[in-house]
Parts: C-alpha cells; sequence; structure tokens
C-alpha cells in the first residue's frame, strides 16, 4: 500500500475508538479486528506466496482504512512498528486486496511505516514479529521457505517460482515501491529461518580464523559476490575476518568474525543457470571438489547445471539444478 492516506490522513487520524482484542484464529499471537468485507473477496487459488508491504501511514489509519470501503484495498495483516503487535483483518482463506493480479495466492502483510526513512519504522521488534507470522503462513502450509534474499537488488521482479516471500514491488505488474529500498531482505530472510518454534534447524560448519579449504574459499567468493573486495585463497586471514565482521554489521548480526548458523544463511546467495560472477565460482569450484571437473568461469551454463543436479542428487535433494539453502548447506559441508 503507498499514498493511500494522502488526503485522507486528517479524516483518519480522529478518535481511536477502542477495539475488542479477539484472537485470530489463523494466527493465534494476532489480535482480529475484520476489515470491512467491502474490501476484500473470496479466495479461488490456494496460497503458496507472502507479500511484504509497507503502509505509508500508521497502523491504526491503516486499521481504520481497510474498514471503510471508500479503500477498496485490504490485507491480512497489519504490524505495529513499536512493539510488532500484529492485527489480523482478513482471514487466510479469503482474498486480501493488496497485490493486484498476484492477490489470489498470496497472503498480504502490512508494516507500519514509510519507505522514504526505514531505520526509523522498521524495527526489530517488527521485523522479528513479521518474520515468525511469515514462518508459520508457510509452516502452516508445509510450504518451503523461499524468502527473497535481496541478492538481485531491492526493486528486482524475480520469479514466483524462485522466491514465495517478496515485497509487493517484487511481484509482476504492480505500480508500487514497497517494502523499499531499506527493507533489510538478508536479515528478513534469516529470521524467518532461524526463529525459535521453527520445526527444521539447519546445522552450518563454523568457520573462522585460521580456517583453511574449500569452505573459506565458497565464503570468499560469496562475500565478493556482495561487494566487499578481497582476494580468494581458501585462507581465513584477517581481510577475511574483517570482510565478515562487515558483512555482519550491515545485517543486523553480531560481528564476531566467524561463520556459523547465523551468518551462513545470509551468505548465500540463490545462484542458478544464467547467473555470472563470484556466487557461481563458488558453486563450480565446489562442485569440483566432488569431481564434477568443470570450469571455474563465473558463467552458470548447462554443464554446471547437470553437475548441480548431481550433486543435489548425491545428496538426496531434489535434484531441480538450483542452488538455494539445502544445497549450499551440503556444499558447505
Ligand atoms: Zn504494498
Amino acid at each position: 500500500m503507498k499514498n493511500l492516506f494522502r488526503g485522507l490522513v486528517a479524516s483518519l487520524c480522529f478518535a481511536t475508538s477502542v477495539q475488542p482484542a479477539l484472537a485470530s484464529t489463523d494466527y493465534p499471537p494476532a489480535i482480529w479486528n475484520p476489515a470491512a468485507s467491502c474490501n476484500y473477496s473470496a479466495r479461488t487459488a490456494s496460497v503458496s506466496h507472502v507479500t511484504v508491504h509497507t503502509t505509508q501511514g500508521s497502523y491504526a489509519g491503516s486499521i481504520s482504512w481497510f474498514q471503510n470501503c471508500s479503500a477498496g484495498v485490504s490485507a491480512h495483516y497489519v504490524i505495529r512498528s513499536s512493539d510488532g503487535q500484529v492485527t489480523q483483518m482478513v482471514r487466510e482463506a479469503d482474498k486480501a486486496w493488496h497485490v493486484g493480479n498476484s492477490n489470489g495466492y498470496t497472503v498480504g502483510i502490512e508494516h507500519e511505516g514509510y519507505i522514504a526513512n526505514p531505520s526509523a519504522w522498521y524495527t526489530t521488534a517488527m521485523y522479528n514479529a513479521s518474520a515468525a507470522l511469515t514462518r508459520d503462513i508457510l509452516a502452516s502450509r508445509s510450504l518451503s521457505q523461499k524468502v527473497y534474499d535481496g541478492s538481485a537488488g531491492w526493486s528486482a521482479v524475480p520469479s514466483d517460482s524462485l522466491y514465495n516471500v517478496k515485497g509487493h514491488v517484487n511481484y509482476a505488474s504492480q505500480s508500487h515501491t514497497d517494502p523499499g529500498s531499506g527493507w533489510d531482505w538478508p536479515r528478513y530472510k534469516s529470521l524467518v529461518a532461524g526463529g525459535s518454534g521453527g520445526t527444521t534447524t539447519t546445522t552450518w560448519p563454523l568457520v573462522q580464523y585460521g580456517n583453511t579449504g574449500e569452505r573459506v574459499r565458497t565464503i570468499q567468493y560469496l562475500l565478493q559476490q556482495w561487494g566487499y573486495a578481497l582476494t580468494v585463497n581458501a585462507s581465513f586471514d584477517t581481510a577475511t575476518q574483517n570482510a565478515v565482521k562487515n558483512f555482519q554489521s550491515s545485517h543486523g548480526l553480531g560481528a564476531d568474525g566467524i561463520v556459523g548458523n547465523a551468518t551462513w544463511p545470509v551468505l548465500v546467495i540463490l545462484t542458478q543457470q544464467g547467473d555470472a560472477g563470484a556466487k557461481v565460482r563458488a558453486v563450480q569450484s565446489q562442485l569440483n571438489e566432488s569431481g564434477a571437473g568443470i570450469a571455474v568461469d563465473g558463467a552458470f551454463g548447462p554443464a554446471t547445471a547437470t553437475a548441480v543436479k548431481n550433486f543435489q542428487t548425491s545428496k538426496g535433494l531434489s535434484a531441480d539444478g538450483v542452488v538455494g539453502d539445502n544445497t549450499w548447506n551440503k556444499m558447505a559441508w
């Protein structure tokens, strides 16, 4: 949602009516405060995706707006910036109107704030509350977590098949730009994956200063892909440690310079045929460790795809040729 409040702020900022704190049945931590039925409709497709929005207005104002038939829009959930309070306004079984052509198969989460001022509005409390909600939406449908990692840029439009949690701007044929350049996708992805209460825990190797070998080389290539200038020498040296610390600081992680369970999921980048660059070299070099015998040229062509599929099969993963979290994890070990 964006700019819905232009000209309406005055009329919406009146009395805060006392709302009954009814519990949501879809997500018990949320308050149930329904939208006007004129602002949503019945679903015609099953839920497969989540859409991340920014309200461009206040929490209370957004809730009021979705209860006003003049809106013609709605979202399933609205989250308050200050403390992460979650209000559900449309049942997940119904189709809220928040992302145009993609309304039918998505659950929409509105985050209180303004895309022009992310540091003021995108609080830790809100990230945490939103990530827990998204984790629940996916887990309750046995959907795998494919949270956008931001690697293609904040306004990219990656295909729905690659990611099932994306921003409004990341869906096709949208005019809105929320949640904007200030939404921390690697952080969000990590929170969705790592929160307590998750049913699956992926364990990553602990890699730190003084270590050598292929997994160090992978970390160095990935840091290069994220824009850090360092030499890929398979030795976890001071330059690598400093780059890791800088990467951790810029993604809300504790800057201890150690790559473990918290840092690996944020560091790895989904890599597939057609991609190029250091992340592809990381994949190719890893595949050669497993005997693939392919060129480490940074270009993900058919030979690399075949080698990825063979690797996936050998590790009991589905052989889709796409290097996502699970494949990176098996490579890292
Ligand atoms: Zn939006």
